[in-house]
């Protein structure tokens, strides 16, 4: 597999001649029709379409059209897949980037007219080569600097200095660039199942869905929904309005209690402040919060096996805050003191590690005989299933890639269960956050995503990976769910 970087024009070429020696760096002339095998990656400056462009600005093109109306010639659309990893990283080495379509035309466009009407065909940039220097395998990449825009036009005294602009950006990306080649390759890439949305992730996500339907935006969600940002800020599109407290929701609102569940303290005040309230804690931590419940109107002690701030537990814990201790590993409890240890009992997180959360219950039982527990594993069906399958996938990866929020309890546990049989892991919110470098030699890559991560997500990874060499996805995993849980009331009946 070859890496081939064009430049079009010699002050092009000239910008990344002495930074971006690892691949083939090619001076293209303007001639077009240099399609190459293997990978490429067109590397020049460009004319904004938009005046939110400004000089010095980069588009990296999701994909490049040959002419102003790709729609009547399907081969005209050169789809460029890598555009948000590239982008990503362009990103994090502080470069002003937009992403979107750039138009290839025959010439340079003076002309203010034609000027908008290729702005209105949703393109970002023009340029006069791009189209003409892709892979002939799909895996085109092409990062333009913007010199012109709508406003500031070629031919004007600042056009210089606008050039020189973006020069300097392209210099700058040279880093990226030279990150691309060597992160360019075939590769297998190894899809956990199962992954993604679990039962009670969906069921929340429609709760919030059907009750903007019902009851028209507003609808007030008390934390996040779900531990994933895109699901939030996917709802926040449609109406929803996060709150951290009840008491922030106006009186007499909608409110929806998010899948992690609540302590009753938060149903006292939503009342309180006749808040229509609806219900969207997944039904197997409720079956926790009742294991709770059950052992402390006993007279017992619950350990509650979980992370101290996390918001499951700290709502699983005011059910019975005196009589709740909260146990993180099993460090803590070797360590835990109890008043009696014969009226003791143990609940989990539903999304803790399977493997230290039996070691934990192990060091309790050695402890305190008598302690008891749920009749079966709090951990769900979910946190279970994807945790057996990305221990599957890390045996044979090289690389496993968790999407997942950074505040997803059970999407870091796929990272720390893939990194504990031995495969570094990387969680990611989605395609952008790959980093170039992670790439570099890897050709086995699992993937999977945790429960509050949207499919989406997944199909965008396994395209933008595409974008760098040639793929091969591979499912490995066969746990069947089909799990589903019944939606309250409140919008369902009329
Ligand atoms: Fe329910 Fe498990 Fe999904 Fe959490 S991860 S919402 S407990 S099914």
């Amino acid at each position: 597999m070859t890496a081939t970087v064009f430049t079009p024009l010699r002050s092009e070429w000239l910008a990344l001649r002495d930074r971006v020696r690892t691949p083939d760096l090619v001076r293209s002339g303007r001639a077009t029709g240099e399609s190459r095998p293997g990978s490429v990656l067109v590397a020049g400056v460009a004319g904004a379409l938009r005046d939110d462009l400004l000089p010095g600005d980069l588009v990296v093109a999701t994909e490049v059209w040959r002419g102003e109306d790709p729609s009547t010639d399907p081969g005209a659309r050169i789809i460029c897949p890598a555009a948000p990893i590239v982008a990503g990283d362009l990103r994090r080495i502080g470069l002003l980037v937009h992403t979107g379509p750039i138009v290839t035309v025959d010439g340079v466009v003076h002309d203010p007219d034609r000027r908008r009407r290729l702005a209105d065909t949703g393109a970002l940039a023009v340029d006069t080569e791009s189209a003409g220097l892709v892979s002939t395998d799909g895996t085109t990449v092409v990062v333009r600097a913007v010199v012109d825009t709508p406003d500031r036009p070629l031919l004007r005294p600042g056009t210089p200095a606008r050039g020189v602009a973006a020069l300097a950006s392209l210099r700058r990306a040279a880093p990226v660039i030279e990150a691309w080649a060597a992160a360019t390759g075939e590769r297998e890439l190894l899809l956990a199942g199962p992954r993604s949305f679990c039962a009670g992730v969906e069921r929340a996500i429609e709760i919030v869905e059907r009750a903007l339907e019902r009851f028209g935006a507003p609808v007030y969600v008390r934390r996040q929904i779900v531990h994933n940002r895109h699901v939030v800020d996917d709802l926040e599109r449609r109406g929803a309005v996060f709150v951290e407290e009840a008491d922030d929701v106006p009186p007499g609102s909608t409110l929806v209690l998010a899948a992690h569940g609540v302590a009753p303290e938060v149903r006292s005040t939503a009342a309180e402040r006749e808040l229509k309230v609806i219900d969207a804690t997944c039904p197997l931590v409720s079956k926790v919060h009742q294991e709770v419940r059950r052992f402390t109107a006993r007279g017992s002690t619950v350990l509650l096996i979980g992370h101290h701030d996390h918001e499951e537990v700290v709502g699983t814990r005011g059910e019975a805050p005196e009589h709740v201790i909260v146990v993180a590993d099993p460090e803590e409890a070797a360590r835990v003191e109890v008043g009696d240890p014969d009226q003791l009992a143990y609940a989990m997180q539903t999304t803790l590690a399977v493997d230290e959360a039996a070691e934990t219950v192990a060091v309790l039982r050695e402890r305190f005989p008598s302690i008891q527990g749920p009749h079966n594993d709090d951990i769900c069906y979910a946190t279970t299933n994807r945790q057996g399958a990305v221990r599957r996938v890390a045996a044979e990866s090289d690389l496993v890639l968790v999407l997942g929020s950074e505040n997803s309890s059970n999407s870091r546990r796929l990272a720390e269960v893939s990194e504990a049989a031995g495969t570094p892991a990387r969680l990611i919110d989605d395609a952008s956050d790959v980093q170039l470098s992670w790439l570099a030699g890897v050709r086995r890559i699992g993937v999977t995503a945790g429960a509050s991560a949207p499919p989406l997500l997944v199909d965008e990874l396994l395209a933008a990976l595409g974008g760098l060499g040639p793929t091969v996805v591979r499912p490995v995993g066969d746990a069947f769910e089909d799990v589903s849980f019944s939606l309250p009331k409140e919008v369902t009946t009329a």
